[in-house]
């Protein structure tokens, strides 16, 4: 490539031959058709190498295509382009009066690459962010469109499909009416005392809550819980409230964060921790996080805190959240009402990788998945152990994909090890 092309965080530069940037559906289709290998890159903020087509193959961008946000009040649903991000999606709904269900961390990212990798946020009643897809219109590998709809048994594998099965240029998404939401940040949650009923009561206290560490004490620094407003908020006794607006890692300056203290806003000015014209996060930094049934929530918590002199060395903060169970196939929550334990690292590979071990040693007992987007050294083996439907997946990419057009390293392991 001409040009050197990297992941957000910096930590993979992609060897692809060329990097292209289709302006229409038809110049992408002449694309795929002829080329032998591609992947697609959205916002680039994986941290691992699913989007690396490798030496040989075509990368190619969808931001140059027309930004279709095509929204059906009617419906309550809106059709939204390959290359479109959360931030502009968001906007553009809110001016229609209408909303998605849940949102990530940050507004940042492509909505494809994320629903391709299981994106999600927070909340005992929240599916990912692929819940919310009803239709996905693709470029198969000889550059037809395929469409698959909620209705089509192929439906499970189609959405959260690590971009295995080919472009996807359009995702229907459902929709809600638009709402307000509150944030409330508290300090100071012991772990020690906690029960599961307990735990279970706090990840439940609101509509989102996220729990956040840097295990260098037991117990949680930080509580966030975002209330939808207008529905009864419980008394929070647990923790104590913030004096201060604040930032999920600490020392970061809490203005790159949504608004707190309770001030009801828009969804989607809440929702992510990390306002859309700011850097989110700490923009240096390498990621990792384990999805595991909630039922484990507690035991998987001791876990890392026997393990937290080893982990809080390399680590920013770590998060805690819940996902309601979902039906794609790959999903890190499919079948199973989820805890998901996310890691920010300090950004040094050498350093982390050996904890990223440990921590995964530490969570072994508990069937944790590893988020597809993020840092893991999982075994291929393992990875196939820890989804039933995986042959069902392997299939649907035999049948849309028989050459293997959209199968890099990342995708061959996973599929075959
Ligand atoms: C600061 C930060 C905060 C984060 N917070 C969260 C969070 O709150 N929750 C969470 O779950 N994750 C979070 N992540 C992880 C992030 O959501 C995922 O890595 C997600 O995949 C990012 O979307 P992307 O468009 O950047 O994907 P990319 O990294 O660009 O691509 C991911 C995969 O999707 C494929 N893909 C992308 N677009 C298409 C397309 N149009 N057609 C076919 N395949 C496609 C790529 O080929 C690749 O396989 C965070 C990451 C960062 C950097």
């Amino acid at each position: 490539m001409t040009e050197t092309v990297t992941n957000w965080a910096g930590n993979i530069t992609y060897t692809a031959d060329e990097l292209h940037r289709p302006e229409t559906l038809d110049a992408l289709r002449r694309l795929v058709a002829e080329r032998t290998l591609v992947r697609v890159l959205g916002s680039g903020h994986s941290f691992n190498e699913i989007a690396e087509p490798g030496p040989g193959g075509t990368l190619l961008s969808l931001a140059a295509l027309p930004a279709a946000v095509d929204v059906d009040p009617a419906a309550r649903t809106v059709r939204v382009g390959g290359g479109v991000r959360y931030a502009e999606l968001a906007r553009a709904l809110h001016g229609h009066g209408l909303a998605l269900p849940n949102m990530a961390s940050l507004p940042h990212i492509s909505v494809a690459g994320s629903v391709a990798t299981g994106t999600h946020g927070s909340g005992v009643t929240n599916g990912s962010l692929a819940s919310a897809v009803r239709e996905v219109e693709l470029v198969t590998a000889d550059g037809t469109v395929l469409t698959l709809g909620r209705d089509d048994e192929r439906f499970g594998g189609a959405v959260t499909s690590l971009g295995a099965l080919g472009v996807v240029t359009s995702l229907t998404l459902d929709l809600e009416p638009a709402y307000e939401v509150e944030q409330h940040v508290f300090t100071e949650l012991p772990l020690a005392g906690l029960d599961a009923e307990t735990l279970e009561t706090v990840l439940s206290a609101a509509y989102s809550v996220s729990l956040f560490t840097d295990w260098r004490d037991p117990g949680f620094r930080q509580v966030w819980l975002k209330h939808r407003a207008g529905r009864p908020l419980p008394g929070f006794p647990w923790a104590v409230p913030a004096k201060v607006k604040m930032h999920p890692v600490p020392g970061m300056p809490a203005v790159n964060c949504t608004e707190q203290f309770g001030v009801p806003g828009p969804w989607h000015e809440r929702l992510p921790h990390f306002r859309a014209d700011f850097m989110p996060s700490s923009g240096v930094e390498l990621q990792s996080e384990y999805l595991m049934a909630r039922e484990h929530a507690l035991d998987a918590l001791h876990a890392l805190d026997a393990i937290r002199a080893t982990v809080a060395p390399v680590l920013q903060t770590c998060e805690v959240r819940t996902v309601a169970a979902d039906a794609q196939w790959l999903s890190p929550s499919y079948g199973r009402d989820t805890v998901a334990v996310h890691f920010t690292w300090v950004e040094d590979t050498a350093a982390v990788l050996p904890v990223v071990r440990r921590v995964e040693e530490a969570l072994a007992g508990f069937a944790a998945r590893p988020h597809w987007g993020k840092v893991f050294t999982t075994p291929a083996p393992t990875l196939r152990e820890l989804y039933p439907r995986l042959g069902d997946f392997r299939a649907l990419v035999g049948e849309l994909d028989p050459e293997g057009k959209f199968t890099n390293a990342f995708v061959r392991d996973v599929l075959n090890g």
